[in-house]
C-alpha cells in the first residue's frame, strides 16, 4: 500500500484555519490527539471551508475504537446499530465522531460478524475498523474524503477530492454501480450534494442512478423521512426538486406524484412553494416540513376526493376526509412523516374547507385556529397558481379580516404552536367510515392510517 505521506498537503499549501472551526470541535480533536490517537475533520466542514461556505457540522474521524472513544468523554452516547458512532453532547450542540471505517473480506468470520450485506449488495451493517487510507475509500464522494489532522494542520486527500473540488465535480469513490448499490441513499446525496454545491455530476456518477431509483424503495421510510428534509429544506429546494425528477428519483419517494401522469398545475404549485421555501430560508425564517408535504399531496389529495364523491355520491367534506386519508397512507409507506406533521399537514388541507365559509361566528373560529396562518399562506398560493377568480376574491377577503382583526403576537408564538401540537386529536377519529389503526412497531410515531 501506497504512504499517506503522499497523499499529504501541508498546512502552508492550503486554506483552512483553526479559527475557521466550531470550538467543540476543535474541543474533541485535541482530547483525542492529547490521548494519543489520530484526529481529524472530515466530509462536509472540510470539502465546505475549501469551497468558502460556512460548514453545517463538523464531523471527526480518528482511530480510537467507540468505546474508547466513551472512556475519554463523559458526554459521549454511542448510538447507530448500522454503523456505530459517538455523538459527544455540549448542551444542545451534537459532534459526531466515527472511527476509521476499514475493508471487509466477506470470507473471515469475524468481518461476517461485523458487516451485513443484503442480496443486492446493500449493506445492512458496517462496523469493521481499519487506516485512514481505508476510511477514504469508504466514503461517499472524492470531496467528502478530505482530511484535516489537527496534528499539524496538514491535510490528507487520498481520493483526488482537491481535483474533483477545483473543477467543481461530483465523483464517487470507486465503482457507482457498487457504492450506489451498497447504499441506495448515495443516489440522494448526489443529487443534493450537486444542487447546495453548484457542482456538475460526473457522468460515470450521474449513469447508473435513473437505473438503480427503484433501489431506493429498500430504504427504511424513516431515514427517507430525513433525507427528503435535507434535500428540500436546505435552502436549493427547487434546483434539488428538478433534479431530482430528472434522475427519476422523485417517482420513487413520491409515486403518488406520477400515478394519473404528471400534472402541470401541481408541478407549478410544488415550484412555487419551493421558491418561497427557498426564500424564506436564505432571510433565516423557520420552515416546517408540514407545509412542503401540504403541497406536494394536494393534487394527489383533491383529485381522490373529487373521484371518491363521483363513485359513491358521497358529500365532498366526507370524500375528502377520505381522501387525506388514503394519500397519506400510500405516502407514508415510502416517506415516514411524523404524526405531529401528519396532524399539521391535515389541518392545513381541512382549512381549505373551511376558509370559503366565514359567514357569522365562523371566520373568527378559523382564524383562531392554530394553523390558520399556514392554511392561509396555503390558500394564497393555490390563488396563485390556479388564477381563479373565487380564490383571489377569497385572499382579499382574509386579508382585510386579519388586518381589521390583528391577533396578539403569542399566538404565532413557537411554544404555543407546539403545546397545541402535542394536545391535537388525530383528526382522522372524525372520517366518516370506521377506520382500523395497524399495529406497526417500526412506525408508531408515524401515521400508519389504512385506507
Ligand atoms: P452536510 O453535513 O453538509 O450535509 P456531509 O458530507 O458532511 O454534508 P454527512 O451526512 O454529515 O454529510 O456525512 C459526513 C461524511 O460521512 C460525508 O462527508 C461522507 O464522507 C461520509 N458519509 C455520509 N454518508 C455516507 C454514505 N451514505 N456513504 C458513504 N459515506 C458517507
Ligand atoms: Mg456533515
Amino acid at each position: 500500500m501506497p504512504s499517506l505521506e503522499q497523499y499529504k498537503i501541508p498546512r502552508d499549501k492550503h486554506t483552512i484555519s483553526r479559527k475557521d472551526i466550531d470550538d467543540n470541535a476543535l474541543k474533541v480533536l485535541y482530547r483525542l490527539h492529547n490521548a494519543g490517537y489520530r484526529a481529524l475533520l472530515v466530509g462536509g466542514g472540510v470539502r465546505d471551508l475549501l469551497l468558502g461556505l460556512k460548514p453545517k457540522d463538523f464531523d471527526i474521524t480518528t482511530n480510537a475504537t467507540p468505546e474508547e472513544i466513551k472512556a475519554l468523554f463523559r458526554n459521549c452516547r454511542l448510538i447507530g446499530r448500522r454503523f456505530r458512532l459517538a455523538h459527544i453532547l455540549f448542551g444542545r450542540d451534537v459532534i459526531e465522531v466515527a472511527t476509521f471505517r476499514g475493508h471487509h473480506d466477506q470470507k473471515s468470520a469475524q468481518d461476517i460478524q461485523k458487516v451485513k450485506q443484503s442480496q443486492g449488495g446493500m449493506l445492512l451493517r458496517d462496523n469493521v475498523y481499519g487506516s485512514l487510507e481505508e476510511d477514504a475509500e469508504r466514503r461517499d464522494f472524492t470531496v467528502n474524503a478530505i482530511y484535516y489532522d489537527i496534528a499539524d494542520f496538514s491535510l490528507y486527500d487520498c481520493c483526488n477530492g482537491m481535483q474533483d473540488l477545483k473543477e467543481r465535480r461530483l465523483t464517487l469513490i470507486g465503482d457507482p454501480d457498487v457504492r450506489y448499490r451498497e447504499d441506495p441513499v448515495r443516489m440522494l446525496r448526489a443529487i443534493r450534494f450537486t444542487a447546495k454545491l453548484d457542482l456538475k455530476i460526473s457522468p460515470e456518477c450521474a449513469e447508473p442512478i435513473r437505473r438503480l431509483s427503484n433501489l431506493l424503495q429498500d430504504i427504511p421510510a424513516a431515514r427517507l423521512f430525513d433525507e427528503v428534509i435535507k434535500l428540500l429544506l436546505s435552502g436549493q429546494g427547487l434546483t434539488t426538486y428538478r433534479l431530482l425528477k430528472e434522475y427519476k428519483l422523485l417517482q420513487v419517494l413520491f409515486p403518488i406524484l406520477f400515478k394519473e401522469g404528471e400534472d402541470d398545475t401541481a408541478t407549478a404549485m410544488i415550484e412555487q412553494a419551493l421558491i418561497d421555501t427557498d426564500k424564506r430560508i436564505a432571510q433565516g425564517k423557520r420552515v416546517t416540513p408540514a407545509y412542503i408535504y401540504a403541497v406536494l399531496l394536494w393534487y394527489p389529495v383533491e383529485q381522490r376526493a373529487h373521484a371518491i364523491s363521483c363513485e359513491s355520491g358521497m358529500e365532498y367534506h366526507d370524500a375528502f376526509l377520505l381522501a387525506m386519508n388514503e394519500v397519506l397512507s400510500i405516502q407514508v409507506k415510502s416517506i415516514a412523516i411524523p404524526k405531529r406533521f401528519t396532524a399539521t399537514i391535515r389541518d392545513i388541507w381541512m382549512l381549505q374547507l373551511r376558509l370559503p365559509r366565514f359567514g357569522g361566528k365562523r371566520a373568527q373560529r378559523v382564524y383562531q385556529h392554530i394553523k390558520f396562518r399556514a392554511a392561509f399562506d396555503f390558500l394564497a398560493l393555490r390563488a396563485q397558481i390556479e388564477n381563479a377568480t373565487e380564490l383571489k376574491d377569497l385572499v382579499v377577503w382574509w386579508q382585510e379580516y386579519q388586518q381589521n382583526n390583528p391577533l396578539p403576537v403569542h399566538q404565532y408564538g413557537r411554544q404555543h404552536i407546539n403545546k397545541a401540537n402535542e394536545k391535537k386529536p388525530d383528526t382522522t377519529k372524525t372520517a366518516p367510515k370506521k377506520r382500523k389503526y395497524r399495529n406497526k412497531k417500526r412506525s408508531s410515531n408515524t401515521d400508519v392510517l389504512d385506507a
